[in-house]
């Protein structure tokens, strides 16, 4: 039996929060549209993620502007259920056309007619356009160094639930931006021995002089900054645990962490660190300090009355392992039993056969535009700025998206003299 297929404008693949986003626009636009979801909406932040997780920025930014959260405190740090339930509610505010529980396998271009052959779970869908909005983090990537050792159990931070999950014993945490800071904060306070590999990071004040950093970030127009090569895989440490704070690496440590530098290999029941400590925590330092120079001389240019913070510079006494660097160290001896690997995520689009990804798998685009006419990417890191990734920065970008969706359908429409002349007999 042959199944109808469907023809749709414009198909959206994934309903997280730039798949939500991606409707609302197109939806103002009366571009007609469907959203897949294989699973449900924003179920990254309800799976994909640890239970005691709360968003990294206060309520009043970490938002859509159509939307507050409802019964919360602007400032608070939105617990990642309510996270979900917020887009949820969200989508139905306007009935956003989503249609869960379908993946997407496969998409191709289709041959001497425009637009795309979408083959899904539950059928094949024809699109004109496609904007795909599957998630900046899609694969959890563990580095090839990790060691085929039977007695550790390993996982990624995005199986990562809570401190029960792992063995009794020690863990190495490898990588020190949000998640892993935050992971290993939990572990050590729920008494386990930890052991975090810190790299390059960058790490903000939370709040200074009365702002929370994200409002820094905002007016000093540092959420809008464009990639800098060599830069956008710096990890920001930053942290709406308990009520939000800063990540201090120092305080961390005087606080039961050992720090090490950046994990290098495994061998034979050990593992190597390189030699740079010292150097990741002081370039963290120098950015850190830097917000501050930025933030005060904001301040003094637009005469705000802000008031001062002169211990936001003081800096915590160098604990033992920064000023003696742990380089090798034995699992059985130090008991450790379990590594959790916070090294980030690679995107999939094995199954977008068109020309819109490179060999490397890497999408090809501006500002989403992809260099497939008719296809888009969304959600993705640096896809504008840095703000593109986090849940205010890709409402903006979808609506870039969308207006470029528009601008075609004006092409298409146009018609020559000709033409109009039938059409208007
Ligand atoms: C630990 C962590 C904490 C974060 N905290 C914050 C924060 O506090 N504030 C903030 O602004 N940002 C935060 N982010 C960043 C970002 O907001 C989230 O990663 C967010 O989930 C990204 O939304 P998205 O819609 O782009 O992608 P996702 O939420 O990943 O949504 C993509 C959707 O596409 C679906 N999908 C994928 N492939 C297919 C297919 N083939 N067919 C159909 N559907 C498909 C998936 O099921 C998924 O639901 C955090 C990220 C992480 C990892």
């Amino acid at each position: 039996m042959t199944r109808e297929i469907e023809e749709i404008d414009t198909l959206v693949i994934g309903a997280g929060q730039a798949g939500v986003a991606m409707s609302e626009h197109l939806t103002q636009l009366g571009i007609p549209h469907l959203v897949l979801e294989k699973n449900r909406i924003a179920e990254a932040w309800r799976s994909g993620r640890w239970d005691s997780l709360v968003a990294n920025g206060p309520a009043w930014h970490d938002r859509f502007p159509g939307m507050t959260f409802p019964g919360v405190d602007p400032d608070d740090f939105v617990p990642k259920e309510q996270i979900a339930d917020y887009f949820v509610a969200y989508a139905d505010k306007f009935n956003a056309p989503i249609r869960t529980g379908v993946e997407v396998k496969r998409l191709e271009r289709n041959h001497r007619q425009p637009g795309f052959r979408v083959e899904t779970s539950a059928g094949v869908i024809h699109a004109r356009h496609v904007v795909a909005a599957t998630g900046p983090f899609q694969r959890p990537v563990i580095p090839p160094i990790a060691p085929a050792d039977r007695s550790l159990t390993q996982i990624h931070s995005a199986h990562y639930r809570n401190p029960q999950q792992l063995p009794d014993g020690g863990v190495l945490v490898v990588g020190a931006g949000s998640s892993g800071v935050q992971i290993a904060d939990e572990l050590q306070r729920a008494g386990k021995t930890v052991y975090l590999s810190v790299g390059a990071h960058d790490r903000p004040p939370r709040a200074y002089r009365q702002r929370d950093f994200c409002w820094w970030l905002g007016v000093l127009g540092l959420w809008d900054a464009a990639s800098q090569p060599g830069k956008e895989h710096v990890t920001i440490a930053v942290s709406g645990a308990r009520g939000g704070h800063t990540v201090d690496f120092r305080a961390l440590a005087h606080q039961g962490v050992n720090l090490v530098g950046l994990t290098q290999s495994f061998r034979e029941g050990e593992v190597t660190f390189a030699n740079d400590l010292a150097e990741n925590i002081a370039r963290g330092d120098a950015n850190y300090l830097a917000l501050l120079d930025a933030a005060d001389a904001y301040i003094a240019r637009n005469g705000l009355d802000l008031p001062e913070e002169p211990e936001a510079r003081h800096i915590l006494p160098d604990p033992a392992c920064l000023t003696n660097p742990i380089r090798r160290l034995n699992f059985a001896e130090a008991g450790i039993t379990s590594i959790v690997w916070a090294t980030g995520y690679a995107v999939d689009y094995s199954w977008l056969q068109v020309n819109a990804v490179d060999e490397a798998g890497r999408p090809q685009h501006q500002r989403g535009v992809s260099s497939e006419p008719g296809i888009y990417f969304l959600g993705l890191p640096w896809l504008s700025r840095r703000g593109s990734t986090f849940i205010w920065g890709v409402w903006h970008d979808a609506k870039y998206i969308a207006d470029h969706i528009a601008t075609q359908h004006k092409y298409l429409d146009y018609q020559d003299a000709t033409q109009r002349r039938h059409t208007s007999w």
